[in-house]
Parts: structure tokens; sequence; C-alpha cells
């Protein structure tokens, strides 16, 4: 785990500080933010800042404009959107680098906030190697350097890992950052046993890394959702038109392979819930997929002997981790496992990590959110941190 140095470890008083935070939030065709969550969470960093005599510059991506300006990506409405959360004027920048940019950074006194444009109208921002001044040019606006958008910290781009470079001892961890290195590296990287993981969701290739880290690393392993009919197929198995990877075949058998003396290390779906379209309406039926998924029916969620199982696996375990929804929980008739289990994990008294947005959702539909211990924003970030134990836009931190 990486012992970096924090918000708290630096002085702000009369120093510009350049924040990198993760504003990347969804707007609709009224260019309005219609999620502020990611904004909210960086406010314990701004305003840290502001209370502690610093000035702040803030920088973020928002969408894929891929190297071009497209006003339809421009930050503009996230920093209205913030200024009304932080009841704070936002001083809006017209570009992230250039002459007019350093001169309204440097014009900047404590207390003021200025919001760099969208990062991503370099190709630089994404590609550091394409251009390796651009993370100097945004190094140059601030004296101090505070990454707080652990979202994006999987990716060694220039304004989360290169720009750290220019900031020696001066690159830390805001709050929000420093919680989930917190959470999620002192909770899992030394977890306290029995330590049990459940891993759902669409597809096996993009969580098939931290699959077989936690096999390495959890005492028990619960795999659930789409992802479960590639190992079954995988086994022979008849699995109608179920969601499958047939390019994962061979890295799902020599997953089964590995834990084949290792009795119930890794539970699969003892029955699954099979129907014969993706809507409300569908014909369901209960099987068990080792006797095969009837043609015309595909796998939707787990069923009620897999819920019993992963429940009683769960009241046993002192740590848990959930990532990835057991079925298309979307479709209320397809969310019974998904619900069952967000509703186990929330009353356990162990220490319980819950990251992805669909994991999320479901624990917040149930109003569940507040009981589990850390609720991780990551997404793909928080599945690379526990696979490498830590991240590109950690690393570059600073060390106590
Ligand atoms: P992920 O982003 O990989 O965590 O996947 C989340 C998505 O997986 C959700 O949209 C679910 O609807 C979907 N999903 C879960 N189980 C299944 C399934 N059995 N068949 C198809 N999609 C599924």
């Amino acid at each position: 785990m990486s012992d970096v140095l924090s918000i708290t470890d630096l002085s702000m008083k009369n120093k510009k500080v350049l924040m990198r935070v993760d504003f990347n939030v969804p707007l609709n065709d009224k260019q309005e933010v219609t999620d502020e969550t990611r904004i909210v969470s960086s406010l314990p960093s701004i305003k840290y800042v502001l209370d502690h005599g610093g000035s702040l510059i803030l920088m973020s991506h928002l969408g894929r404009p891929k190297g071009e300006k497209k006003p339809e990506f421009s930050l503009k409405p996230v920093a209205a959107k913030l200024s009304i959360l932080l009841d704070h004027p936002i001083i809006m920048a017209p570009d992230c680098i250039g002459p007019e940019v350093e001169r309204l950074a440097a014009s900047l006194r404590p207390g003021q906030v200025l919001m760099l444009e969208n990062l991503r109208f370099y190709n630089a921002e994404e590609k550091p190697e394409s251009d390796p001044s651009f993370a100097k040019k945004l190094s140059k606006l601030g004296d101090i350097y505070i990454n707080d958008a652990f979202g994006t910290a999987h990716r060694a781009h220039s304004s989360t890992a290169v720009i750290a470079k220019y900031f020696p001892q001066k690159a830390a961890a805001g709050f929000l950052m420093q919680k989930e290195i917190d959470s999620i590296g002192k909770t899992l990287f030394s977890p306290k046993r029995p330590f049990l993981a459940i891993i759902g969701g669409a597809k096996i290739s993009s969580k098939v890394g931290v699959i077989k880290s936690l096999l390495a690393k959890a005492d028990t392993l619960l795999i659930g959702g789409g992802m479960a009919y590639t190992f079954f197929k995988a086994q022979g198995f008849a699995i109608g038109n179920s969601i499958h990877e047939d390019e994962m075949l061979n890295e799902a058998r020599s997953i089964l392979d590995s834990v084949k003396d290792h009795k119930n290390k890794l539970h699969l779906p003892t029955d699954v819930i099979a129907a014969d379209a993706m809507n409300e309406t569908a014909k369901t039926v209960t099987v068990n997929p080792s006797k095969g998924i009837p043609k015309g029916f595909e796998g939707v969620d787990i069923g009620p002997s897999t819920i019993r199982d992963f429940v009683a696996a769960l009241q046993t375990a002192t740590t848990v981790l959930w990532n990835g929804p057991l079925g298309v929980f979307e479709i209320p008739k397809f969310s019974a496992g998904t619900r069952a289990i967000a509703e186990a994990i929330g009353r356990l008294k162990a220490t319980t990590i819950v990251g992805g947005g669909d994991s999320i959702a479901a624990l917040q539909q149930m109003g569940l959110a507040s009981t589990v211990t850390h609720l991780s924003t990551g997404g793909g970030a928080t599945l690379e941190y526990i696979e490498f134990g830590t991240l590109p836009g950690i690393e570059a931190l600073s060390k106590k």
C-alpha cells in the first residue's frame, strides 16, 4: 500500500493549489448536470484549500472530445454547478494551458477558484508521450499539486500521473483519493479473514485480472451475473442464448482448473433464472446450469438456491468485497438475486466494501448504502487498484 502525502500534510496558505478532480459528470441536451455526485465528492478537498488560505485551480476531463475543442464538452456548465454547490464564484478559464490561462492563474488571490477548460481538448492529456510539454505547461499554473480524481487514477495521463514529477514533495492526495487508498488499501491488502469477494457483471473479460488476483487474496470468491455463463460453457454445459465470451473460454477453464483442489474456494451459481425475452413479461424457468439452459432461453439472474448459498457464505466472512450485479437487475423481474445480495451485505457486521455503479445503485435503491463500510466510486480504478495493489495516479504522488 502506498503511504502517500495527504492534502493535510501541506500548507495551503498563500499557495496556488492545482487540483485534479473527476468532474466527468453526465449532462443532458440542455447542457445541465444531471448527476452531481462527483462534484459533491470533491467538495471537502476544495473547501479545505479555500478555508486554509489557498487559491484553487481545478482541472478535469469531461467526456471524450478526442483532442478537439468541441463546445459541447466544455466544463462551463460544471463550473456553474460547482459555483452553486460551493456558494462561491468560479472563474472559468478559456482553455487549460496557454498565456491567458497562465495570466488568470497568476492573478488569483487566496480564496479564489479558477476552473480550467477540458483537459481532453488536448490529445496529450491521454497520450502524455505525444507531447511531454503539456504536463509541464499545466504544472506551471500551481505551487502544489493535489490529486482527488480516484476514478481516473488507473490512467497514467498527463494530469493524473506525469504532472506530479514537477511537484517534488508537493504532490498529495485529496480527501476523496485518501479515503479510497485507506479503505481499499488498508482493508483489502491485509484483510481480516475470512475475506470473501462477490463479483458479478456482464463480462468476464473486463474483470479477469481482478478475479485471478482475488482467487489469490480472498478465502472465497462468489461469481454471478453474465460472466458465469462463460464458466458454464467452458464446462461443456448448454447455455442457450446466454451472454458469454467464446474468446475467454480458455481463460475460464484455466481459472476453474486452478481451484479444482480447493473445495469451496470458488462458488458459481447452482441454479439460475432463465428467460425467453429481456422484458417484464418474459417466460422464466429456474434451471441447474449443469443440466443446460433450454434453447431460446438466456440466464438473467441467480436462482433461489444460489441466493441461499451466497448469503450463507457471506455470513461467515469478516471482510467482504462486492462488485457487479448478479443479474440483469435493471429489469425488476430479474433483480431478485442482486437485491438479495445487496440486502445481505447491508445487514452484515463485517467490513464491507462495495465498488461499481450498479452495485452501489442497487444498495441505494434499497436504502442500504449507509450500512456498508465503504462505497468505492472508482469503477475501473477500483478493480485495478485491487488487482495491482497500486495505481499510476497514486504511485506518482509524493511519499510521506
Ligand atoms: P459490469 O459493468 O461488467 O459490472 O456489468 C453490469 C451489467 O451486467 C448490468 O447492466 C447488468 O444488466 C449486466 N448483467 C448482469 N447479469 C447479466 C446476465 N445474466 N445477462 C446479461 N447481462 C447481465
